[in-house]
């Protein structure tokens, strides 16, 4: 039996599909190659159909003997910060041009071949992002820019850009992302996906480029919260020997918690979410899937986080300051690209980071060198390490009078191509809902919430108390059983 529009089938749908075997993972995979062609919106950095194909008949394989992972045979994509073996790894950045890395991500291994322990998803290959991760738009790819699939004209958010349009395009049913102050959360918003970036330590850092190691957090991204409660399944769990600062907390099966009632929840409304900044169709799209969430027996209560402004120095201050360190690794020595005329060592590893690195990424280097320098330390990164943990203060204080916070994603809309190339602030300013809960290491998701201005898609924000993802889940999932957000697709896609 041939099932038409496989790319429009959930994660849930096609994992039930290939182990029914009303579909094979290689005919799964062929349609979804088929539609890689001419690589819609820039999405994908590298595709390889040999190794997809290759992977697919592994499945086949593993579905036949009774192996099978619980999502074999279900195509995926990573964001091109995890490394992975058999595809190119570049992180966005030509300093990374030839690099190939010797193993995979812990949660491209968790996520992948069930043999090695994962869930079985077959690679589709890797995505498009913000060099290093830093932005907020994918403009700063060194490999060209990703388009939003609701407005070409428009950019898809960032930094997991590449992956928030894939999914939106249905070139792929789910996807990775990573999130240091909103990578996953804001392009999900601007796309019209679910995504979710769990409690920090939940899912393991390692094989995932460091931008900012204090804050930097993977998670999935699909078009419904049952789809990334699928996906976060496999992806949490401890990997304490490979990740210091991995969490001992055991994996969960997420989609447990789905279904769950909503009556008597507390959701929390930061008034400092819903001020001035705040474009009024991004506004009315949260307040009307508030007005849901009412219906479904939730209350809404007024709360504080007093401290949300001062989220945008404190981060952009403490996210360069680790990028400036961990960037220095990428010397011209170990990895990627080795400028070709150098007199002596140190001229080599100026050349090679010049040449190699973007604009924005030497900026924040340069942030981050200055902020942790002598002289500068005290007044500016301890100062923000201080302001951090009031921030995270805050959020106990929150959750005393709620059980999750809701607010908008962004202030605005996907904003048109170009529109802050010279203004690299008004990107960083975009960020101010994001950044607190990523400071405090709480996990937050984007739910599509309805449209705003020229059609283009509203994300709600949920942020929960840590390892709450199953109650962010659950209320994401109630949303999507009342609303059809989430189903609707852009128009024109095929
Ligand atoms: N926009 C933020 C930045 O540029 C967040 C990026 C991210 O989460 N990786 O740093």
């Amino acid at each position: 039996m041939t099932i038409s529009n496989l790319h429009d089938m959930s994660v849930a749908e096609l994992a039930q599909a290939l182990h029914s075997k009303k579909v094979s993972a290689v005919e799964v995979a062929t349609d979804f190659l088929a539609r890689l062609g001419g690589n819609p919106h820039n999405a994908f950095l590298d595709i390889d159909s040999e190794v997809t194909l290759a992977q697919a008949q592994a499945s086949d394989a593993r579905l036949q003997a009774g192996t099978a992972g619980p999502l074999e045979g279900v195509p995926v994509a990573h964001k091109d910060v995890f490394v992975t073996r058999d595809f190119a790894t570049t992180a966005g950045s030509k300093i990374l041009t030839g690099y190939r890395s010797p193993f995979d991500a812990t949660l491209v291994q968790k996520l992948g071949a069930s043999e090695h322990g994962g869930a079985g998803m077959v690679t589709l290959g890797k995505l498009n992002c913000d060099e290093f991760a830093m932005g907020s738009a994918n403009e700063n790819s060194a490999f060209g820019k990703v388009t939003n699939p609701w407005d070409t004209a428009r950019v898809p958010g960032g930094s997991s850009g590449g992956s928030a349009a894939a999914v939106a395009a249905r070139l792929v049913p789910a996807a990775t992302g990573t999130d240091t102050g909103g990578s996953i959360r804001q392009p999900a918003s601007f796309c019209g996906i679910t995504g979710i970036k769990p409690t920090y330590g939940r899912a393991s850092r390692y094989g995932m480029i460091a931008y900012a190691s204090s804050l930097d957090q993977g998670g999935p991204m699909a078009r419904s919260a049952e789809d990334c409660a699928l996906l976060l399944s496999a992806m949490c769990g401890p990997d304490l020997d490979r990740d210091s600062t991995s969490l001992d907390v055991p994996a969960e099966d997420f989609t447990r918690a789905l279904n769950g009632s909503l009556e008597g929840l507390r959701i929390g409304m930061p008034q400092e979410f819903f001020g001035e900044g705040l474009a009024a169709d991004v506004r009315a799209a949260v307040e009307g899937a508030l007005r849901e969430y009412e219906k479904l027996g939730a209350k809404l209560v007024p709360i504080s986080l007093p401290r949300t402004e001062l989220s945008i120095p404190v981060y952009y201050i403490i996210a360069p300051a680790e990028a400036s360190s961990n960037l220095s690794r990428f010397d011209g020595v170990k990895f990627g690209h080795r400028a070709k005329d150098f007199t002596d060592l140190v001229d080599m590893y100026k050349k090679t980071r010049a040449e190699g690195f973007g604009n924005e990424v030497k900026r924040r280097i340069m942030t981050g060198a200055y902020v942790l320098s002598h002289g500068y330390y005290d007044a500016y990164y301890l100062q923000a390490q201080k302001i951090r943990r009031m921030i995270a203060d805050d959020f106990q204080n929150a959750f005393q009078q709620c059980d999750v916070i809701a607010g908008p994603v962004a202030p605005t809309v996907a904003w048109k191509l170009g529109e802050n190339a010279n203004d690299p602030v008004a990107d960083y300013l975009a960020d101010i809902f994001t950044l607190p809960a990523s400071l405090a290491g709480l996990p937050g998701m984007s739910v599509p919430a309805g449209f705003g201005a020229d059609g283009m898609p509203v994300g709600l924000q949920l942020i929960g108390n840590y390892f709450k993802e199953g109650q962010l889940l659950n209320a994401a999932h109630r949303l999507q059983q009342a609303t059809d957000f989430h189903l609707r697709q852009p128009e024109g896609l095929k």
